[in-house]
């Protein structure tokens, strides 16, 4: 009967077409760790240690990168993963309360935040998240969405900043993340736009934003919870050993081959691999692990330097849509179709647009590099348009199309 029933579940988890999480971090941890040259700090002799208990605070800068218009997810569902990531860190996700009371006094608060960066490299005022268009339909978890020259974009500084990039991913992938120690231009996590923040277009199992959660808390040197290996050891004392990665969502007690007592498995944990719903808990260990990244001389002390959540900051005006291209770049001209007609300019910048309802109704703006507004206006049903700039000094200026999501900005040099 036993194993008739078994042969049930069997059948169900092969057949039910349920998506198992899958994480891509072992292979990409793995040779992060091995490469385990530290990040060159040029400041580190400035840097301070962490205080006890302080709450740390991590700039992200979240990298969209989109071949369709469902890829080009909102603002709102970004900010929805902030969100997600503010409660997790900090205990305050509401499904706390599904912690079996075998394991309750071992579920910490973190105390790490995570607030979008208001300042990007340069001096450059951002909203912390750069879009850009790729030819690549889907992504291998292989780094290429980490280089413009690879159809990705660049990653900002990583002492400074936690990337994120937002892609579609191959083979079912829904993140991957490196370890402290890593490649810098490589540091970051890559989570797929359907498992990405709590609205959208995302997978059903996957709605709630924990992928991110246990994707950071690789970055942050976390293993997963059974070791990577059967009854293996992730480095964490309160965390029970645990024979195998779990998937969906068990029920409690779930008793593996290696479980010390009779309460088995923390499948509830953020970093074994069950669904969204039901993982909601770091342990102490965790978090010990996590913070010790922070003090100083260790990998991740830099970023208790980091002010660039401060908008006060930033020196220069919007960040142009894509620092790595050419000025007037192909990325933003197959966006909405807009073409610089000349640049540098002298009297005016002309700028002209396929279709003349393209950029209907579209605020345009110009501002100095140093974020002054020098111009605001909303553009007419027209494929030419022009902004004069006779009166103004030579320079550097940005013009800014659009607004939020739908925004392009164009570096434009005045002769
Ligand atoms: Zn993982």
């Amino acid at each position: 009967m036993k194993f008739i029933f078994g042969l049930i579940i069997f059948l169900l988890n092969a057949f039910v077409l349920k998506a198992q999480r899958f994480c891509a971090t072992v292979e990409q941890g793995t040779v992060a760790l091995q490469n385990n040259n530290r990040i060159f700090n040029p400041t580190e002799n400035t840097l301070r240690d962490t205080v006890p208990n302080e709450i740390i605070n991590i700039p992200v800068v979240v990298h969209v990168l989109y071949k369709t218009a469902a890829q080009n997810i909102s603002d709102e569902q970004i900010l929805s993963q902030i969100a997600v990531l503010n409660k997790d860190y900090r205990m305050l996700n509401i499904d706390a309360l599904n912690i079996p009371a075998a394991f309750k006094d071992r579920a910490a608060d973190c105390r790490i935040n995570f607030c979008l960066a208001k300042v990007a490299p340069g001096g450059y005022s951002t909203s912390g998240i750069v879009r850009k268009y790729t030819n690549t339909a889907a992504f291998p978890a292989n780094d290429d969405m980490k280089f413009s020259s690879k159809g990705g974009a660049n990653a900002w500084d990583s002492r400074q900043y936690l990337n994120i990039w937002v892609c579609a991913m191959q083979s079912r992938v829904l993140g991957y993340a490196t370890a402290p120690g890593g490649d810098a231009l490589k540091d970051g996590v890559v989570i797929s736009y359907t498992a990405f923040g709590t609205i959208g277009n995302l997978q059903a199992e996957f709605t709630k934003g924990r992928t991110t959660t246990h994707e950071v808390g690789h970055w942050l040197g976390l293993k997963h919870i059974w070791g990577d290996a059967n009854c293996g050891s992730d480095d964490v004392d309160d965390t029970p050993p645990q024979y195998y990665r779990n998937f969906y969502c068990p029920s409690f007690p779930r008793v593996s081959l290696c479980s010390v007592d009779g309460n088995g498995d923390m499948f509830m944990n953020f970093m074994d691999l069950t669904d969204d719903d039901c993982m909601n808990m770091f342990t102490h260990g965790q978090k010990n692990k996590m913070r010790a990244f922070f003090a100083k001389g260790n990998l991740r002390n830099s970023i208790l330097n980091s002010y660039v959540c401060d908008g006060s900051l930033a020196t220069a005006g919007p960040l142009p849509a894509d620092t790595t291209g050419p000025v007037n770049n192909a990325a933003s001209e197959s966006k909405f179709k807009i073409k610089i007609l000349s640049n540098p300019v002298s009297n005016s910048i002309d700028f002209s647009t396929d279709d003349a309802t393209n950029l209907q109704n579209k605020e345009v703006a110009l501002y100095t590099v140093q974020g002054k507004l020098l111009h605001k206006d909303v553009l007419k049903k027209s494929t030419h348009h022009s902004i004069t700039v006779s009166h103004l000094p030579a320079g550097l200026y940005i013009l800014q199309i659009g607004s939020g999501k739908e925004t392009v900005v164009f570096k434009v040099v005045k002769l």
